[in-house]
């Protein structure tokens, strides 16, 4: 399979590139050349296969040309180490609980196949050496990239994160790790972190000295995975005989996840339809209001990992619907929370129906709540867990709750960090005694 640019100035870009290179020359995102249809008889039996079943099937459509069936497989089969259950929360309401890997958000799914994927290349190519990857976090990003690449052969991963600027249980999933995994604990700002990683990537004498990749949440071996649970998330729905009238509503920020759901819609998935659920940070919902998109400012919110104010994969949604505003339109609908709503949503349903969400399921559920039309079942997508939030969580119900066992594991961790400046010459000089 090959691969263009959303910019349209570069296209016939192998695979093993663009996951290399995760952003294309001219700045645009990696597409697929072709969206592969799976056949109907896949469909038709889509509720006897397992998940990992399933996301074999998916994933030979988009990198089978690329990565021999037995690899694929074991890749597939390792990244999901564990379940995506579908709970039902209330009559035509179920969520896909996205929350049960490594990190407890959906975003190990991705981190955990780009990191096998990677793997694979460089055992491939048998080339020796180290290969680096930078990330920089403002929390969540780091701890799945980390966990993801933890333990994987011939991978060093260096996550940049901002001194006291991320929450206790985000920095203990990436400082306690070891192994391949080091914690850059840097004296400044979220965008200071992400400086330096860019400027890593530019700087001649590094790239001379050692083999450095990013693992941005854009690239396609992060983004494209994120379609393994829709099919999953349908099958489930088709074993309880609820299939026929389905609706997805996506929590979104970036929109890697959604656009990943609308790629499934195009491999013949039978969804009816898709909600993009946005907190305060509207852009998309105003998009489709008005045909215009003004990206802006992000703002903060509660739920903070939707706080995105130029959602980077929007490139990927105009290009799939061909530009036309009424064809995104007719397939995805929107609506968003300011806090006080999302606050509401968590303790109403909880009240009514002893589920807790987070603050970004929260969105989802509620727009299920307000969008769905009689004889639908709608399923939305509870991308991380209510404990990951904790503080915020508790304050809104009252009540403490329960911290998962996986979780606690990571509490009881001793942090290992490497403290560093700003500065680049600091970093520079620090990535130099690894090389
Ligand atoms: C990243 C994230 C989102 C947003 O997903 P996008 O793919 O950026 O739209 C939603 N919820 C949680 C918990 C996340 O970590």
């Amino acid at each position: 399979m090959k691969y263009y640019s959303t910019n349209g100035k570069v296209s016939g870009i192998s695979l093993e590139e663009a996951v290399v290179k995760g952003l294309a020359s001219d700045k645009g995102l990696f597409m697929p050349d072709v969206i592969k249809a799976l056949p109907q008889s896949f469909f038709d039996e889509i509720d006897k296969l397992s998940f990992q079943e399933i996301a074999y099937r998916v994933a030979d459509a988009f990198f089978g040309e690329d990565v021999d069936a037995e690899s694929l497989k074991k890749i597939v089969y390792d990244t999901l180490s564990f379940d995506v259950p579908l709970v039902k929360v209330e009559e035509n309401i179920y969520s896909l609980e996205l929350f049960h890997g490594p990190t407890l958000a959906f975003k190990d799914v991705g981190a955990r196949f780009m990191s096998r994927l990677l793997g694979y290349f460089i055992r491939k190519e048998n080339k020796g050496g180290l290969v680096n990857v930078l990330v920089a976090t403002s929390g969540d990003t780091g701890s799945a990239v980390a966990n993801g690449f933890l333990g994987v052969d011939g991978i060093r991963v260096f996550v940049l994160y901002p001194k006291g600027k991320v929450s206790k249980i985000q920095e203990c999933q990436f400082t306690t790790l070891g192994k391949n995994i080091t914690a850059i604990e840097v004296d400044g700002t979220f965008d200071d972190c992400q400086r330096l990683v860019k400027s890593a990537f530019m700087d001649d004498e590094l790239n001379a000295k050692m083999k450095l990749t990013s693992a941005n949440s854009i690239n396609v071996a992060r983004f494209l995975p994120q379609a393994f649970y829709y099919f999953y998330g349908y099958a489930q729905l088709k074993r309880l005989g609820l299939a026929d009238n389905s609706v997805i509503c996506v929590p979104s920020g970036n929109f890697g996840n959604i656009t990943a759901g609308l790629f499934g819609k195009r491999m013949g998935l039978p969804v009816k339809r898709f909600i993009a659920a946005n907190n305060k940070n509207d852009i998309f919902y105003q998009y489709l209001l008005t045909g215009v998109y003004s990206p802006r400012p992000s703002v903060a919110t509660l739920a903070n990992a939707m706080d995105v104010g130029d959602p980077s994969n929007f490139a990927r949604v105009l290009d799939l619907y061909g530009n036309s505003h009424s064809a995104i339109c007719a397939e995805i609908s929107g609506c968003t929370y300011n806090d006080e709503q999302i606050a509401a949503t968590i303790k109403e349903c909880h009240r009514t129906t002893g589920y807790i969400l987070d603050p970004h399921g929260a969105c989802g559920y509620q727009a299920l709540k307000d969008g769905l039309k009689p004889g639908e079942t709608g399923i939305f997508l509870e991308t991380a867990h209510p404990a990951k939030f904790l503080e915020k969580v508790e304050a809104i119900l009252g009540t403490k709750i329960e911290i998962p066992q996986k979780l606690q594991e990571f509490m009881k961790g001793t942090k290992q960090s490497v403290d560093m400046t700003k500065e680049f010459t600091d970093f520079k000089a620090f990535l130099l005694t690894k090389a």
